[in-house]
């Protein structure tokens, strides 16, 4: 990329988090929320790296992804970026997307976080694999949500609300995971403030039982105004910061 090239794409991207971080305060406003914003996780899935870069430079280092390798090639470019530049500001990486039971040892390399744990296989190799990192580099413990499903689709992954208790006790009990919360990706049909209504009514139960487990992870580019009208501790926005995303 020119230097040229690479500035305007820092400019878009500047305007994009001041537009995205103006819509979450005037939904936060709206929903009488005052200053408790939710979390604002960049997803970062399918575009480049050096967008990545250019995010945390603007203050985002929240990133998010959804597919293993591509999110450990991201992670080893970083850990390039940061020998050559301590000062950078760090990422925090966070997995969304479904894993495939032999992946959760990569991932428990790579994550900061994952809010994807829809089965008790996963949340078993993510512990195992986290519990190496940990006596081996001293890593700490790996936050995880349960992702919630409303449907049972299992094309948007998660597991459904009658699971949801099972999944999360799983988690809170394991070695090297610390429950912090609920993820949903809603229907695309019908009303999304129904539906992110129904959810955070399960989060919220969720956080009765372990009361540590305060995030409720809801809202993407299109809906996140709906989703912080329900409560969501953590907004998760691709389109709206980063454009269209380039399918391979
Ligand atoms: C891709 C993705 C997002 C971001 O979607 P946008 O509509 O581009 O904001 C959020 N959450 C999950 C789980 C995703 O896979």
């Amino acid at each position: 990329m020119t230097a040229n090239a690479a500035e305007a794409r820092r400019r878009e991207l500047a305007e994009a988090v001041a537009t995205v971080r103006a819509r979450i305060s005037a939904a936060c406003a709206a929903a009488g929320r005052g200053a408790r914003e939710p979390r604002l996780v960049a997803v970062t899935k399918f575009h480049p790296v050096t967008d990545m870069l250019h995010l945390a430079r603007l203050g985002v280092t929240d990133m998010g992804e959804n597919r293993v390798q591509e999110a450990q090639a991201k992670a080893e470019q970083w850990e390039q970026w940061l020998a050559a530049e301590p000062t950078l500001p760090q990422p925090r990486l966070s997995m969304i997307g479904h894993i495939q039971s032999k992946k959760t040892g990569a991932v428990a390399r790579w994550a900061d976080e994952v809010q994807s744990v829809d089965s008790l296989k996963v949340a078993a190799g993510l512990s195992r694999g986290r519990l190496r990192e940990m006596e081996e580099h001293g890593t700490p413990p790996l936050a995880c949500m349960v992702q919630l499903s409303l449907d049972g689709d299992p094309g948007r992954g998660g597991v459904v609300a009658d699971d949801v208790h099972v999944l999360a006790d799983a988690v809170a009990e394991a070695d090297a995971l610390v429950l912090t919360g609920v993820m949903v990706v809603p229907p695309r049909d019908g009303d999304p403030a129904a539906h992110f209504a129904a959810a955070a009514a399960v989060a919220e139960r969720v956080r009765a039982a372990h009361p540590e487990a305060t995030e409720f992870s809801a809202g993407m580019s299109a809906d996140f105004e709906a989703a912080i009208a329900a409560g969501s501790t953590c907004v998760r926005v691709g389109t709206a910061l980063l454009g269209a995303r380039p399918i391979p």
